[in-house]
């Protein structure tokens, strides 16, 4: 178990504590216990083996056991007692936003609320909004709450489904009976959020694969078993389908396998029209299956070839005009991730990341970044530690001298500067002006209108200091929605004030979402794509960001952070 795991469950054990009544002094131990080992700089399991861990700021000797056996056996029977005290369907609905402890526990004890479609009926019927120190406004709040909580179940993020579809997929790759075999489905398309993994292979011998398939370390539960189709549960709820088709019928297959569906009714009357018939087992005249004739098609490419398109790549296939740009020859050549030089929201140990300034500027250039850009919290962000000007400007300073040792990397050295609710920044234009570049965002106050949100983002563009705008909507994938914001007036207003708008390629952000960036490029928008990385692992997130912006159409010439250093020294 890592430090955030256990600290996860720390956490989880204070809220249980807490939703049982127990007094604050002991709950509010096990969040500082927690919120110690989130700020812990070194492995913790070295600490454990180390006996250190009373050394660690409030971690007292009954945290320190149970810390221990975590990490020593990666589980505790306090915390599996604790929750099996519970009735099961409270711990659901703590997970429902907005729905603390302190208010489950009311809603418990004065209705008798245990489960998600109880606590429904009682927001719905005004027995939520009757109880002293709730009203309409919580039992509305916890409505949505639980609509989304309905919306999300079943979904997954594409990074933790991409990373398993990539096992899977070079799991069976390996497998003797295996001929031809490709990633299919929304993850080939490159979606932000997974229902299933789907896989689309080829084989002689499909029963035997099937079996060997279904019977991977990881299946929780078989859903379907044949020979062409098969379909497993694995653990963490992910469903995987795999089809296997025999080689011939691979191309149609994958074509078909890959959607999305609005792209492929949109490629099925393209053949119609043509006198054909497209289908999962191939192209042919539109009399009868008979005559196809899948040799022709060795590859997508060619497929598409024969009904007078270019090659479409996977993630534009939805429908949004990528059959008529094929046609006419104008698909824009996609961003690779190669293309991206740096970037420049990243964060140190200065406020909350997990390493220091060297040790990301080092992970920068080791995976050939020509430049990195440092860009910390602002002191309003306190649980973040943002930094106060002091803090800052020493950083500044840090980080210029770091840079005569660096011949690979060049750092620049910026901030990301909270916008204030009345649209001004944290910090006076005096502070600003010493650095490189400012990354200006909402970490605060979520719920204005949408007319005061875009009024103070649009505030925010219009101080010359400010150079991009991060996760302009504040989206957190499958947890939060985005704030009330009118986007097309904020592209406009970036488009006016040369404020480049960012992709943040946090897999748990991914936003601006793609499907606006066809739209801000456009109007002359530049993207920028930052990992808004809290440690070196995640600097490699940029990947995932150059991804996303294939999603939306994006070119290099559309993204800022292709820019040579010379180029970007120039331009900030
Ligand atoms: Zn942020
Ligand atoms: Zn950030």
């Amino acid at each position: 178990m890592t430090k955030d795991d256990v600290a996860a469950i720390l956490e989880e054990i204070g809220l249980l504590l807490e939703l049982k009544g127990e007094n604050p002094f002991k709950t509010r131990a096990y969040f500082n216990g927690a919120r110690t080992l989130l700020n812990l700089s070194e492995d913790l399991s070295v600490v454990v083996k180390g006996k250190r861990l009373g050394e660690l700021k409030g971690i007292g000797e009954a945290l320190q056991e149970k810390i221990t056996t975590l990490v020593e056996t990666g589980s505790l029977p306090y915390y599996e007692q604790l929750k099996a005290s519970l009735p099961a369907g409270l711990l659901e609905l703590m997970t429902i936003p907005g729905l603390g402890p302190k208010k489950l526990k009311l809603l418990h004890e004065k209705l008798e609320i245990d489960t998600l479609e109880k606590l429904q009926a009682a927001c719905r019927d005004g027995r939520v909004a009757g109880l002293a120190g709730m009203g309409e406004k919580t039992a509305a709040n916890l409505l949505a709450g639980i609509e989304q909580r309905q919306n999300y179940a079943g979904l997954h993020r594409y990074d933790s489904a991409l990373a398993l579809a990539e096992d899977l997929h070079d799991w069976l790759r390996g497998h003797p009976d295996i001929l031809r075999l490709s990633l299919a489905g929304s993850v080939r398309r490159g979606k932000e959020v997974i229902k299933d993994i789907d896989l689309v292979g080829s084989s002689k011998n499909p029963e035997a694969l099937m079996a060997d398939f279904v019977a991977h370390p990881d299946t929780e539960r078989i859903l379907s078993q044949g020979p062409t189709k098969s379909s497993i549960l694995l653990r963490g709820g992910f469903q995987c389908d795999l089809r296997l088709v025999e080689d011939a019928q691979f191309v149609p297959a994958l074509l078909h396998f890959t959607g999305s569906k609005e792209h492929n009714v949109a490629l099925r009357q393209r053949a119609i029209a043509q006198g054909l018939k497209l289908s999962e087992y191939g192209l042919s005249s539109d009399h009868s299956k008979s005559e196809i004739n899948n040799q022709k098609f060795p590859t997508e490419s060619s497929l598409y070839q024969e009904l007078g398109l270019d090659f479409i790549p996977p993630e534009l296939r939805e429908n949004l005009g990528e059959i008529e740009a094929a046609e006419q020859g104008t698909l824009p050549r996609l961003l690779e991730w190669t293309d991206l030089k740096g970037c420049f929201h990243n964060h140190t140990t200065a406020s909350d990341g997990k390493n220091t300034l060297r040790e990301m500027a080092e992970a920068a250039a080791s995976i050939g970044l020509d430049y990195f850009g440092i860009a910390d919290h602002s002191k309003s962000s306190v649980q973040a530690k943002g930094l106060d000007e002091v803090r800052l400007l020493a950083q500044v300073e840090e980080i210029r001298k770091l840079n005569k040792e660096l011949d690979e990397l060049h750092l620049f050295a910026g901030v990301e500067c909270d916008i204030l609710k009345n649209g001004t920044l944290d910090y006076e234009d005096a502070v600003l002006e010493q650095l490189d570049y400012v990354v200006a965002s909402v970490h605060s106050s979520f719920t204005l209108s949408e007319k005061d949100m875009t009024k103070r983002i649009r505030a925010a563009m219009e101080n010359p200091h400010v150079h991009m705008i991060a996760h302009l909507t504040g989206r957190l994938l499958l947890e939060r929605e985005s704030y009330a914001l009118n986007i097309p007036e904020i592209l406009k207003a970036a488009a006016e004030t040369g404020t480049w708008i960012e992709l943040n390629a946090s897999p748990y952000r991914l936003d601006l979402d793609w499907r606006w960036w066809r739209q801000a490029r456009d109007l002359g928008v530049k993207c920028v794509i930052n990992p808004d990385a809290h440690s070196v692992r995640q600097i490699g997130n940029l990947k995932l960001g150059a991804q996303i912006a294939r999603k939306g159409w994006l070119r290099k010439e559309d993204v800022i952070n292709t820019l040579s250093v010379a180029q970007l020294k120039e331009l900030l």
